[in-house]
């Protein structure tokens, strides 16, 4: 058989598997950005290897591919976080008849990039992370599975306006709640205040609950000067100011408890807010709300609720991007602990 018939025998197959169930087979974009899903640094595997390498897909839908970088993920920034969204918004405005995205990307930033995208997309069509612990060169590897799962997920009429969503070890995550908790483990995703939104089991997208704690933030841009800074006893007064005199237009501050400072640090802080940064404290306890007292308040710092560093400041970096008050953005914080 030569290459055109035997082309044209693979989309016959394609054709009769639409056909069995009735329904032609969901169209799924497939986006690369690299990580260990794609081999590692600079990996071997691009989003066309990638789809090629998952038995089974032509009966769960019909896939394209391109790679937008193939980098590891310590290397992502907000610029490059907000030219990806820019892309996926420009794929679904070209491609109506589209079901969803799937995105592959490193698990070191994934949750910074997949909240950064919930946040300035707009909801309707799912838009769903996929990635691997362990490369493709182990016999183990969990990278097809989560690819195919997140690729069934995409697919599904289910998944709309639930947001950006988060798929590994067979579990569906939000992204504003999922954190990686491991750096091996292949049960690394976590949702710890929530759990997960649903699963894939054996190929079925089951939806367990809907994502509450949403905020959509149309952005022009993003502001990368934006950094985190963790208290620990006795430290963290250096690291604001140096921030400050870096030029941080924002600062996300880890405090004690909840809402705890001491002094040289609190001196520090107002004097990056008289220099013109908004300063926002998240506590570094792992959970729990920030509740500032009315001096704190009126000394201009705001509460990130209960986001963790990383997310406060992807939300502070988009909400400075889109010119928002330092009162929006305390509304915005507010609204995404669940308040409002
Ligand atoms: N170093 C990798 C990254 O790009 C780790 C991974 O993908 O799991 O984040």
């Amino acid at each position: 058989m030569n290459r055109f018939v035997r082309a044209g025998a693979a989309s016959l197959i394609v054709v009769f598997a639409s056909q069995a169930s009735g329904q032609p087979l969901p169209e799924v974009h497939l986006i690369g950005t690299g990580g260990t899903i794609s081999g590692g640094a600079g990996g071997p595997l691009n989003a066309g290897d990638l789809r090629a390498a998952l038995p089974g897909l032509d009966s769960v839908a019909s896939v394209t591919t391109e790679d937008f970088v193939r980098i590891g993920s310590s290397r992502m920034h907000p610029e490059l976080q907000f030219q990806l969204a820019e892309r996926i918004a420009a794929v679904f405005a070209e491609r109506p008849g589209l079901a969803g995205v799937v995105v592959t990307h490193g698990t070191d930033s994934l949750e910074e990039t997949a909240f950064l995208l919930d946040l300035v997309l707009p909801s309707g069509r799912p838009v769903v992370f996929a990635a691997a612990q362990r490369p493709p060169r182990y016999e183990d590897s969990d990278g097809p599975r989560n690819l195919l799962d997140a690729i069934r997920v995409a697919a599904s009429e289910r998944s709309r306006d639930l947001g950006v969503l988060v798929v590994l070890n067979g579990q569906i995550h939000a992204a504003r709640e999922v954190k990686k908790t491991h750096s091996i483990a292949l049960h690394a995703f976590a949702s710890p205040d929530t759990g997960p939104i649903g699963a894939v089991d054996e190929g079925t997208v089951l939806l367990f609950t809907t994502p509450a704690r949403r905020l959509h933030l149309p952005a022009t841009g993003v502001e990368p000067a934006v950094e985190l800074v963790r208290l620990t006893a006795g430290g963290g007064a250096s690291s604001i100011r140096a921030a400050a005199q870096a030029g941080a237009r924002g600062l996300v501050v880890e405090v004690f408890g909840r809402g705890n400072a001491p002094p040289p640090v609190a001196e520090a802080v107002d004097a990056a807010i008289q220099a013109g940064a908004v300063v926002v404290f998240v506590t570094r306890t792992g959970a729990g709300r920030v509740v500032l007292s009315d001096a704190q308040q009126e000394r201009g710092i705001l509460s990130g609720g209960d986001l963790d560093g990383l997310k406060a400041r992807i939300l502070l970096t988009v909400a400075l991007g889109a010119g928002r008050t330092a009162g929006e953005i305390g509304a915005a914080f507010s609204r995404l602990s669940g308040a409002g």
